[in-house]
């Protein structure tokens, strides 16, 4: 029988989010991509970093880590190369991601190596009560910016597309259906597909609510965007007055794992250790 979003629910509990939070569309997209892809849960690995969403592997039936803040992609990212027969999956939050974990973004989309990020994109830090994150446009007034944000915005595409990363896209978690498909080819995609997500905050932030971004979006494949074109990847990145969703910029790489000579005999984590003599190696540093 085909597999179905429950079969990666964990039945032991519901998430916490506010009614309304953009959080549950993104959650039901990953698990609605999952189970088109009719992925075994045991072989998919799902790991987060800090945030509302980023409580996300609570909830699911799969493998799952809720690592330290900003520090979600390493740690997948090492999981990935102990066992590349594993999906790996990587959510979050626009704070965790695009501010204390900004280095490892960049670094992470130049490995390549085959792992799905996906963030949740609110322009807010939800979880500590509404301070603004990195996107948030200058000016913003925030219970840390009474007077309205000091700091220009981060595009997170613009910041994508100039480290090459091979799958750049950008969802909306109020259209589930269009969401669930971008991660379902954000996840068959050989190298990092990273896929930004607009989500409503529903308690902090009143300015981006489901109406607006329902009357901002339309479908950049509907409208024949070239998604081999980066430099037009680049322009509708910066697209204020509407807002694109879809893929902008996919190119297939060379893939992080597979370049490695280590992992062609399969899985380390599949390997035999006994008998293994590293006595050569401790012997270099004696
Ligand atoms: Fe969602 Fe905002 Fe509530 Fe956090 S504070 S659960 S992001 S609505
Ligand atoms: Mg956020």
């Amino acid at each position: 029988m085909p597999r179905t979003p429950k079969d990666y629910t964990n039945p032991t509990g519901k998430p916490n989010w506010c009614p309304g939070c953009g959080d549950f569309g993104i959650e039901a997209a990953l698990k609605g991509a999952m189970a088109k892809m009719d992925l075994d849960p045991d072989k998919v690995t799902f790991v987060s970093g800090i945030g509302c969403g980023a409580n996300m592997p609570y909830w699911f039936s799969t493998y799952g880590a809720v690592t330290l803040h900003g520090r979600a992609l390493p740690f997948a990212t090492g999981a990935k190369l102990a066992n590349h027969s594993q999906q790996v999956v990587v959510e979050g939050g626009d704070g965790d991601g695009y501010g204390i974990g900004m280095g490892h973004f960049i670094h992470a989309m130049r490995r390549n190596a085959n792992l799905t990020y996906v963030v949740g994109n609110n322009t807010v830090y939800g979880l500590t009560k509404g301070q603004i994150s990195p996107t948030a446009q200058k000016g913003t007034p925030s219970p840390s910016t009474p007077f309205g944000s000091p700091d220009s915005a981060i595009n997170p595409l613009a910041v994508a597309l100039s480290v090459n990363c091979s799958f750049v896209a950008r969802g909306y978690a109020g259209n589930l259906p269009h969401l669930t498909n971008l991660i379902k080819l954000g996840m068959e995609h050989k190298g990092f597909s990273f896929i930004d997500v607009l989500q409503p905050c529903v308690t902090y932030d009143k300015i981006h609510t489901y109406a607006y971004y329902q009357e901002k979006c339309y479908d950049l494949q509907q409208a024949g965007h070239d998604s081999a074109d980066r430099q037009l990847a680049y322009q509708k990145a910066f697209e204020s007055e509407k807002l694109p969703i879809g893929i902008f910029y996919q190119y297939q790489g060379e893939v992080y794992e597979e370049a490695q000579p280590q992992f062609a005999k399969g899985p380390l984590a599949a390997r035999n250790l006994d008998n293994i003599d590293i006595g050569q190696v401790f012997g270099q540093y004696a």
